[in-house]
């Protein structure tokens, strides 16, 4: 689950981490009001700050530093609604629905920070970057060793000496070294408790000193990216709360209601299976076979009549659904079940597009007769290649005819 770098920074100063001052707006005058109240307070400028679930916000023009009121107000009315496209987004771009408006820092550095996953290992890998600013993956290929890591034992934690290792790998002054420790001890926390998957602080600064000692140098996030393990949340009611549907695809919204694990993908040959590994099977089955696509769907070992007419629903909604490709092995869900649950919801949806299959397993004889006295116009595949080579000569009619 994602959510935004405001709700992130929330989070952050909840724990002590040091973020910059600043609140979320929905409104451009909700905007302005944050911008007055921080330039009041003496804040030398403010950051309007596209708030989407997407990276590289700031090269896409969803970043703007403002010096002045009405900068701001210029800025946050731009930006307020725009169609922001990033590397992240795809070249349709994400709606702007929400900004975050902070006071601006006096950038001495910027830096990185991380922590992640490592299967492998299965430990929990903290990183830190002196190149932080710019896109991490491109640093990683192009000078993987100007990121330095370290691996946490789960039994006892981030320890402060890694912390102190890193530190010094960040070329950080003597001074900035403790704050620095604090703070990545900060996040290690964060991320265990809110059972994250990714954390990343990008950039993490350091500040311009305003005095006549390095002392005054604060450490601050700037960005902050969070992201939560899914399969945790049931015992997060109020990270859960933090979900903003409108980032999310619609029908993959519409199929989490339905407890159906749906991906959406860019082909157009709809994949109604049980179980994940079948279904990964079946995607490749069809891209052997020449076609494409249009979605991962998994209905669930224990899927009913309801499920697979949801299920229907769902693949049907996407408008580049050129045929249906159903390809289930019937064990806990015996195949005749399937079979009356197909062509119900056949008849029910009215389904136009055309319908291939490939069933196994319990019952099998009897789910391949529901379906031919159905009177509706099913294909049946032999086998798995069958069916899927089927099924993409289906689509491909179906494509001229239209
Ligand atoms: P991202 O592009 O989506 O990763 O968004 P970021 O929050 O990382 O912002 C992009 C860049 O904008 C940062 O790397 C900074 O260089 C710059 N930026 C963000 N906030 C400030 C600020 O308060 N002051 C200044 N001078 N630059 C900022
Ligand atoms: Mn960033």
């Amino acid at each position: 689950m994602k959510i935004h770098e405001y709700q992130a920074k929330e989070i952050l100063r909840a724990h002590g981490v040091p973020v910059p001052e600043g609140e979320v707006a929905n409104t451009l005058e909700e905007a302005v009001d944050v911008a007055r109240r921080l330039l009041l307070r003496g804040a030398s400028g403010v950051v309007v700050k596209a708030q989407i679930h997407a990276g590289g916000r700031g090269k896409g023009g969803g970043v703007k530093v403002a010096r002045t009121l009405e900068d701001a107000g210029q800025y946050a009315s731009q930006i307020l609604g725009m169609q922001l496209v990033t590397h992240q987004t795809g070249p349709a771009g994400q709606r702007v629905r929400r900004l975050l408006i902070e006071e601006t820092a006096a950038i001495d550095r910027e830096l990185y920070l991380g922590i992640v996953l490592d299967r492998a290992q299965a430990k929990l890998v903290f990183m830190a970057s002196q190149a932080g600013g710019m896109e991490i993956e491109e640093v990683a290929a192009q000078d993987p060793f100007a990121i330095h890591k370290v691996v946490v034992d789960p039994a006892v934690g981030l320890m402060p000496y890694q912390a102190r290792e890193l530190a010094f790998a960040l070329g950080l002054t003597p001074a900035q070294l403790q704050p620095a420790v604090q703070f990545m001890l900060g996040l290690y926390q964060v991320f265990v408790k809110t059972d994250a998957t990714l954390l990343e602080i990008n950039p993490f600064i350091t500040t311009r000193p305003s005095g006549p000692q390095a002392l005054d140098s604060k450490l601050l996030a700037l960005d902050c990216k969070l992201t939560f393990d899914d399969n945790a949340m049931f015992r997060h009611r109020e990270l859960k709360e933090l979900r903003d549907l409108a980032e999310e695809d619609p029908l993959e919204v519409e199929a989490s209601k339905f407890a159906l694990n749906y991906i959406k993908l860019d082909g157009n040959i709809a994949c109604m299976v049980n179980g994940a590994g079948l279904a990964m099977a079946t995607m490749d089955i069809i891209q052997y076979a020449g076609g494409s696509p249009a979605n991962f769907l998994d209905v669930g070992g224990g899927a009913n009549q309801q499920q697979i007419e949801n299920a229907f629903q769902i693949l049907l909604s996407d408008p580049n659904v050129k045929a249906v490709f159903i390809n289930i092995f019937g064990g806990i869900l015996r195949v005749d079940t399937l079979a009356q649950g197909v062509v119900q919801a056949a008849r029910n949806l009215h389904v136009q597009v055309p319908i291939v299959l490939r069933l196994e397993g319990t019952n099998v004889e009897e789910g391949r007769r529901i379906l031919a006295e159905s009177g509706l116009a099913f294909e049946v595949g032999e086998t798995m290649q069958d069916a899927a080579e089927k099924a993409v000569a289906a689509a491909k009619r179906m494509a001229v005819k239209q």
